[in-house]
């Protein structure tokens, strides 16, 4: 089957052409761990989880890396302003967001490489790129990116830089296109950062953000690769940036396609960390919502389009993952085992291969399951057709996960969660904790909702 994306870097609709036959190397941008991921972050990360179940499902293999940011100007300032260290703050927020990944169903990515793991690597390609006379020390010991020395700067986002007179010089890690500016590759110690630096050619001090995605996808996935996804907001700068420093330091192709998805808003706000309106995936399990229900309201719309994010939207997305459940169990009671795919699947699959069109795909899915229905009030449905339907719907799970199996947990881990829910009872927080940590070692997440303990498979 052929799968047609839109490619953010040539603003059209390209067919997928692996680089090796039938792989395709896929980076996605991760969280940066200075506090929790939100459901806008989350749309983002399953937008990357349909495309890359979609690509698994037509027969490509999949390497996937998606990076932890855990060093930037935010988790810095987090760390200081709190008093405790970098590390402690990157590993509370990281292992926070693992258990999001594990509760959203999320297919793990390959490797979930840390910025910090690769200073030295940074160092190199910043080396590279001075030596390449593409970028220089300033008075203080930082090292800037020269856009004017690269000359070949704004592709992602359509700059026209012709006119543009001189440059002058941004610190921070994000700005705005409206003035692009030579950005920061190395950025000298200064008092405010304490005790966060490394050592470096230029003195001590640390990697800008967008040298820490450039060197981690080139790394493990090679200065080549298929497909870097993010949310809109990450192709200003810091993809532009991506693609400027890589591309100078290295001289060679670096990514075939730039994919990024709309944010989520709400009430007409883009949700962010920074203006403090962002609800999280634990919160909102913690309210009562399935995570298939949150996943089928973060991914029914298209990627491309802005999600607009309410109450009324995650009533109707529970009502759409309960009549999937309700056909699949009543299909699965009639079902022939012998049965194939309908033809209906070819639809849902060819609009999910055309841009990853999600709702066009739903909708040819419950086209099918209303048909079902009616065949079912009227008792002519045969085992053959229920077997049909099921192999379809199974086959969408495999891409959405909206079917809720009430997996059995396992002797020895229903013992624990049982044991913590009396622990809790008596007000036994540190038994209860204690608990908690034993199951995240086996494997383990429990959250406490409104019906009790739920379990959920890291
Ligand atoms: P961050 O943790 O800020 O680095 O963001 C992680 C990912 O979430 C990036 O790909 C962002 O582009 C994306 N993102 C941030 N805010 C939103 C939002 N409101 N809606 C969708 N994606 C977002
Ligand atoms: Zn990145």
């Amino acid at each position: 089957m052929k799968v047609k994306l839109y490619n953010t870097l040539t603003r059209k609709k390209e067919k997928l052409v692996p680089i090796a036959p039938g792989k395709i190397g896929l980076y996605t941008c991760g969280p940066t761990v200075y506090s929790r991921a939100h459901i806008g972050n989350f749309r983002t990360f399953l937008f990357e989880d349909i495309l890359k179940r979609t690509l698994e499902s037509v027969g490509y293999e999949v390497y996937h890396i998606m990076n932890i940011t855990d060093v930037d100007d935010k988790t810095i300032k987090k760390a200081n302003d709190e008093g405790i260290s970098l590390k402690k703050v990157t590993k509370k927020y990281s292992s926070e967001f693992m258990e999001d990944v594990a509760m959203l169903k999320m297919s793990p990515a390959d490797e979930y490489p840390k910025a910090t793991d690769y200073i030295n690597e940074m160092i190199e390609m910043i080396q590279q790129l001075i030596d390449n006379e593409i970028a220089y020390l300033s008075d203080d010991g930082s090292v800037f990116f020269s856009i004017e020395k690269y000359g070949d700067y704004g592709k992602l986002i359509n700059l026209d830089l012709s006119g543009q007179k001189h440059t002058e010089r941004v610190e921070t890690d994000e700005y705005s296109k409206d003035n692009p500016q030579d950005f920061a590759l190395w950025k000298s110690w200064k008092e405010e950062d304490g005790n966060i630096y490394w050592d470096s050619p230029w003195g001590k001090g640390r990697p800008g953000w967008h040298m820490e995605c450039s060197v981690m996808s080139t790394k493990l996935l090679g200065n080549h690769f298929d497909i870097h996804c993010g949310g809109v907001d990450n192709i200003f700068p810091h993809h532009e940036n991506e693609i400027a420093q890589t591309c100078g330091a290295l001289g060679s192709q670096f990514v075939n396609f730039w994919m990024h998805s709309e944010h989520l808003v709400l009430e007409d706000s883009k949700m962010s960390k920074s203006v403090g309106n962002m609800q999280n995936v634990s919160e909102l399990i913690n309210e009562g919502h399935s995570p298939e229900s949150l996943r089928f309201a973060l991914t029914s719309s298209h990627y491309r389009s802005k999600l607009s994010f309410s109450n009324a939207k995650l009533e109707e997305s529970k009502k759409s993952v309960r009549r999937i459940n309700e056909i699949y169990i009543a299909l699965s009671k009639l079902a022939d085992d012998h049965s194939e795919l309908p033809n209906e699947h070819d639809l849902f699959m060819n609009a999910l291969c055309n841009d990853l069109n999600t709702p066009k795909a739903l909708g040819e899915l419950f086209n099918y399951i209303r048909e079902l229905n009616r065949k079912l009030d009227s008792n002519s449905l045969n085992s053959y057709e229920a077997g049909q339907g099921l192999n379809f719907i199974s086959a969408a799970d495999q891409i959405f996960s909206f079917i809720q199996t009430d997996e059995s947990l396992p002797k020895d881990i229903e013992n624990l969660v049982s044991k913590r829910e009396s622990a809790r009872k008596d007000k036994n927080w540190s038994l209860s904790d204690e608990i908690r940590d034993e199951l995240k070692s086996r494997g383990w997440i429990v959250e406490d909702t409104p019906d009790g303990s739920k379990c959920y498979k890291t």
